[in-house]
């Protein structure tokens, strides 16, 4: 559902025709709507609080990284999940507290990680054994401790398009199923880190539950893996969001068919659940 309707033969962004926003800047413009923002972030975070105990959810800032966008989000209680310091900055300018902001990407740079843990960013998700060591020395060097997750690759085919898939094998995300628990265990043992769970994404405009319900089991596993040879997870971190409709009239799974999947497949996993739509 959104705020741009047709009235009188003329494309209205809520209610202003975008034609009036035409003459007075010029084309071509991208415009928002506060109000389709607002509501799809709500529904977004009340489907999962209604049937998780706790969440938290951090916007892809790679998706929409405009500023009035990314203060709106934070007034809904959305912290951002960003890939480089220009994202970071950007998610802290809209106000987002720093807790809220989760670094991944394969492309963290030593200045990029120094500037995270000088911001107190919430989480690294950890893309290889060779990141989490380097963020550790660098943070054991600065007397801090990097609260980290281990992007795992569930080797799962999302069913997307291969250009926006992220969690088969042979993409370059996260670490290989069978290797994640031993590198858990090595990155714990790192005075510079803090391992407090696992992370995945598998891809962008998922349009069927299966790929991520699979992945996600999973997962599971390798979390009672992790406890029982006595770690502590707290926090597991889901990734991205749901695919969108391109065509009227396609039908595709909605936030509440997501949350009734992640509930199921989750259940007694006693953790801080994430998202990164
Ligand atoms: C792209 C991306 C997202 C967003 O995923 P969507 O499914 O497109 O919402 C989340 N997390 C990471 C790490 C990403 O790369």
């Amino acid at each position: 559902m959104d705020h741009f309707i047709l009235k009188g033969g003329v494309l209205h962004a809520e209610d202003v025709p975008l034609s009036a926003i035409a003459e007075a800047v010029g084309t071509p413009v991208y415009v928002y709507s506060r109000a389709t923002f607002t509501h799809h972030a709500r529904v977004f975070k009340q489907a999962l609080e209604a049937v998780l105990p706790r969440i938290h959810i951090a916007f892809a800032v790679k998706s929409n990284p405009n500023l009035a966008v990314l203060k709106l989000l934070a007034k809904e209680g959305y912290g951002a999940d960003v890939v480089s310091a220009g994202e970071m900055d950007r998610a802290l300018a809209a106000g987002m507290p720093a807790a809220d902001v989760v670094f991944s990407g394969v492309g963290k740079t030593h200045d990029e990680m120094v500037r995270a843990l000088e911001a107190g960013l919430g989480q690294f998700n950890l893309e290889s054994e060779e990141e989490g060591v380097e963020l550790a020395a660098i943070a054991h060097t600065m007397g801090k401790r990097a609260t980290c997750t281990l992007r795992v690759n569930p080797d799962v085919d999302a069913g997307t398009h291969a250009k926006i898939s992220t969690g088969k094998a042979d993409n370059k995300f996260g670490v290989a199923y069978h290797h994640a628990a031993a590198i858990y265990a090595r990155l714990a043992a790192l005075p510079g880190l803090e391992m407090r769970g696992l992370a995945l994404h598998i891809g962008s405009q998922i349009t069927d539950l299966a790929p991520s319900r699979a992945a996600f089991a999973k997962m599971g596993a390798l979390l009672d893996e992790l406890r029982t040879a006595g770690h502590n997870v707290s926090h597991m971190d889901l990734g991205g969001g749901l695919g969108v409709p391109y065509r009227a009239g396609e039908q595709l799974p909605g936030p509440a068919d997501y949350a009734a999947m992640v509930a199921e497949v989750t259940q007694g996993w006693d953790v801080t659940l994430m998202f990164e739509p």
